[in-house]
């Protein structure tokens, strides 16, 4: 039996999980409190209303239709038809909305490779299936802001590596206080600091008085002007969560130095291992590069109470199919919180790009449009398999995406992607910033950045959520009560 549920009806749903009883359905819960209670939601069968402040009127609460398998209890998804080529291949008696697949190595590769138009039908539905049971259609925003292009490491494949000749700027305090209020005004909730790794002290110091600036400015802002019309739970459940929450994307440092920065204020934190593959890594970077430290870093971060992001580039040379199904494995092994991932996007300046233009230069035309085409879907598959297998984390779709297709990171929002980025990097500052060529928004300033983005969710048939919450992952445990 299917039932359309509509939105209004009934009675206060609990936040305490355990009082929830089964067999009771959900109908009307906003986006957030739709993650907190998936498991809840899939045992219900009357109608229940949210009782988070979002869904008392400032929200129209999100309407969920619901699939009764039998009278059991046992509710799925409304798209299990559509599931069930994933469920039979996997090997699974049932498959429920948003529950975490343990995909093994072969398994992936082959979802990696197929070309069963069904499966990989299937392997999409399931993976927007658990992104909606988590976040409804809700997208989250993080401002980013590339603060410095200095860079004393030497990646291989990257645009603004320590060899590649730009010109070099790091924007001043106040320049960057300015990108944190247009954030905060813009309700984004979250200003991402990165630039190329600068482990000075000078730089160490200048970031953690940043860091401090930012907490303070936005917290001032938050108390000066009432929350945002539609804010979220965050800034009413958590004082501690007003004004901007600090992600910084900095590369390798000292245990001490993050911990500093989370002290400062900071509390999210992006190091991309780009493969987990330490002898592809090898090949991706100088001998002075350590896949192993990079790893411990990341292991660093979540010890000290970060929340972490990680990722990987995809198509890089010579990597496997197999790299990415490791790349996968890897992924659910470390358990962050935040994924982020990218297709390889040529430099033509770079030792990587070179070789690539070598083998890859003079191919015509239609086969450079076939391995275009090939990169989005490997990518997007990615993005796909990570949701299935990682439920409740971020993923995050990522301008390079755009690169390869002006409609990339709809895409990737429509196969597990919750999270998108808007550079707001000062626009006079955005050529020099090119890690990698015909990088997205060179041409646009902040507030186009954030209004063209605002477009391409909606075209993906989602909301972009500009109400200036910080919107942690289910997936991240807050180390300390609030
Ligand atoms: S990828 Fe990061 S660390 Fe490596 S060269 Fe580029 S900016 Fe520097």
């Amino acid at each position: 039996m299917q039932q359309s549920l509509t939105p209004g009806n009934g009675m206060l749903l609990p936040r305490t999980l355990h009082y929830f009883p089964a067999n009771v359905a959900v109908l009307s819960v906003c986006g957030s409190c739709l993650g907190f209670h998936t498991k809840q939601i899939l045992r219900a069968r009357h109608f229940w209303t949210c009782s988070c402040p979002r869904a008392l009127g400032r929200q129209r609460p999100l309407s969920v239709t619901i699939r009764y398998a039998s009278d059991k209890g046992t509710a799925r998804g409304g798209a299990e038809p559509l599931w069930s080529p994933l469920k039979d291949f996997l090997g699974l008696d049932r498959l429920d909305t948003g529950q975490k697949l343990d995909i093994s190595r072969r398994q992936l590769t082959e979802l990696l490779t197929t070309n069963d138009r069904t499966l990989i039908k299937s392997m999409y539905a399931v993976a927007e299936a658990a992104t909606t049971a988590y976040f409804g259609t809700k997208v989250y925003a993080r401002g980013i802001v590339e603060f410095s292009n200095v860079c004393t490491k030497d990646c291989f494949y990257c645009g603004i590596r320590k060899h590649t000749k730009v010109h070099r700027y790091t924007m001043t305090k106040e320049e960057i206080l300015a990108c944190a209020e247009f954030a905060y005004s813009q309700g984004m909730g979250t200003l991402m600091l990165q630039s190329g790794e600068l482990p000075s002290p000078e730089r160490i110091n200048f970031m953690l008085d940043v860091v401090r600036a930012i907490r303070r400015r936005t917290m001032d802002l938050a108390c000066e002007s009432p929350p945002f019309p539609s804010a979220g739970p965050n800034q009413r459940d958590f004082p501690s969560q007003r004004g901007l929450a600090v992600a910084l994307s900095l590369g390798e440092l000292p245990s001490s130095v993050y911990q500093a920065f989370l002290e400062a204020g900071a509390s999210r934190y992006l190091l991309r291992i780009e493969t987990s593959n330490p002898t592809l890594y090898t090949r991706l970077h100088p001998a002075s590069h350590s896949f192993q430290a990079r790893r411990k870093c990341l292991e660093e971060l979540q010890r000290i109470g970060f929340q972490v992001g990680t990722g990987v580039m995809v198509g890089v040379p010579f990597q496997t199919v197999e790299d990415q199904a490791n790349d996968l494995l890897f992924f659910k092994e470390l358990d962050p919180d935040m994924i982020g991932l990218g297709p390889y996007i040529v430099q033509s300046q770079t030792p990587l790009g070179k070789l690539w233009l070598e083998e890859h230069g003079e191919e015509s035309a239609a086969k450079q449009e076939a391995n275009r085409v090939a990169l989005l879907e490997r990518t997007t598959r990615m993005y796909a398999l990570a949701r299935i297998m990682l439920g409740n984390v971020n993923i995050a779709a990522t301008t390079a995406l755009e690169a390869l297709d002006p409609e990339g990171r709809e895409l990737a929002l429509r196969r597990g992607a919750n999270v998108v980025m808007p550079i707001i990097t000062p626009q006079r500052l955005r050529g020099q910033y090119e890690i990698y060529e015909n990088k997205p928004g060179i041409d646009q300033d902040a507030l186009d950045s954030t209004a063209c983005l605002e477009r391409r969710v909606r075209m993906a048939g989602k909301d972009l959520l500009l109400d200036g919450g910080w919107h942690d992952p289910p997936h991240f445990v807050r180390p300390s009560v609030e």
